[in-house]
């Protein structure tokens, strides 16, 4: 059985309350949400933190609420199960709904939240073992080793984004509103990556994710999420897929925007893809070969590796299934693409 190490709970029952444990000590201290990633990690020792900062008494973290301005704004303690389940979040944002619907198993999103997926650590098959099989195999640069087994010799760890919502929220342009020492600060979605496998976000771990804003939807906002993963109850994406298309009065696609994840250390937008489908309609020829082009761009840009479980020529192969199947799904209103 693998057990938890030794840690103090701390219980505050306000973000500015919650800033201050976080930063009093001087150790290492760490937010617990839904806790279904950060518990199994500590049981694997990856994070051995003197203190848990539980974010449950925190109201201002709860709920989803639709601005006077046609924005929605989720707490970071909303749960996944709340997000997938919400009738007007699912109309206005389905690609975010689906993403969030189809995160591990039903137990998993009654407890994980929307804050603990954006946040969540990035995942490797060499790194998330229990400390004897990672001392077995003498550690790697993420945790308590000096190498990398996925690209020997390389100096940067590409442990791989696997976080299901984080590709939905970058196609939707989130904004996030963080808490940390100086005060409140927001940001978009986009700006929060960076290509770094031990830590993929610019912002520290000691910032609390308060709150995710998504932008008013257009009036005809279609989308959906595509997932490549082993087992269709519970698991992780092998690879996933975000799709929005915003289509004017007359059906025509006016923006469009793909991400996808489970590749490398960041969410991977295709930059060039709405430059494919904008001014195509969905039904017609022009669009169905702007679907084959981007599908082609998909497989060009999207190059999995063995950082994570399932072979990666096959989950290559898959990446062009995936990208139509999510992009025909959005268009006709369907989703989310898995299977079961
Ligand atoms: C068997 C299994 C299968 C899973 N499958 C999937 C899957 O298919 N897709 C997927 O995306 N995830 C999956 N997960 C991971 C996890 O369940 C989800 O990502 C979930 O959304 C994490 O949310 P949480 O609230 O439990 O986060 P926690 O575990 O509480 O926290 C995760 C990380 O985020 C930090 N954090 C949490 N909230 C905040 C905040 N408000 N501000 C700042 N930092 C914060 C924590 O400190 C921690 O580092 C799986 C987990 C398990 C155990
Ligand atoms: S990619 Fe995997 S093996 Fe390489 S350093 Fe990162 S976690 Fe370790």
């Amino acid at each position: 059985m693998l057990r938890l190490p030794k840690f103090e709970v701390k219980n505050p029952s306000t973000v500015e309350e919650a800033i201050t444990m976080m930063s009093e000590i001087d150790g290492e201290a760490r937010f617990l949400a839904g806790g279904t990633d950060l518990n199994p990690n500590m049981k694997h020792r990856l994070f051995t933190p003197e203190r848990v900062v539980a974010l449950g008494g925190i109201e201002e973290l709860f709920g989803i609420t639709q601005l006077e301005d046609g924005s929605l704004r989720i707490g970071a303690m909303t749960t996944l199960s709340e997000v997938s389940s919400h009738m007007e979040l699912g109309a206005a944002y389905p690609a975010l709904s689906q993403a969030a619907s189809l995160v591990s198993g039903p137990q998993l999103r009654n407890m994980g939240t929307l804050g603990g997926n954006v946040m969540l650590e990035t995942r490797c098959q060499w790194y998330n073992q229990t400390y004897f099989w990672r001392s077995a195999l003498g550690f790697c640069m993420k945790k308590d080793g000096t190498k990398c087994h996925v690209i020997e010799g390389g100096s940067k760890c590409v442990a791989a984004a696997s976080n299901d919502t984080a590709p939905a929220l970058m196609t939707l342009g989130a904004e996030l509103e963080f808490a940390n020492a100086s005060g409140r600060k927001r940001m978009p979605i986009a700006d929060l990556w960076q290509a770094d496998g031990i830590w993929n976000k610019k912002v520290p771990h000691t910032e609390l994710l308060v709150a995710i804003h998504l932008p008013k939807p257009s009036a005809d906002q279609r989308g959906a999420y595509g997932k490549l993963r082993d087992r269709g109850s519970i698991d992780f994406p092998l690879f996933g897929i975000a799709v929005r298309l915003d289509c004017d009065a007359n059906g025509v696609i006016e923006d469009a925007a793909l991400c996808a994840v489970a590749l490398q250390a960041r969410p991977w937008p295709l930059k060039k893809a709405p430059a494919l489908l904008v001014g195509t309609k969905p039904g017609e020829d022009s669009f169905a070969a702007a679907v084959e082009a981007v599908a082609a761009l998909a497989a060009k840009q999207c190059r999995p590796m063995p950082n994570i479980p399932g072979d990666h020529d096959y989950r290559h192969a898959m990446v062009p299934v995936y990208t139509k199947r999510a992009l025909l799904a959005a268009a006709n209103g369907d989703g989310p693409v898995h299977h079961v």
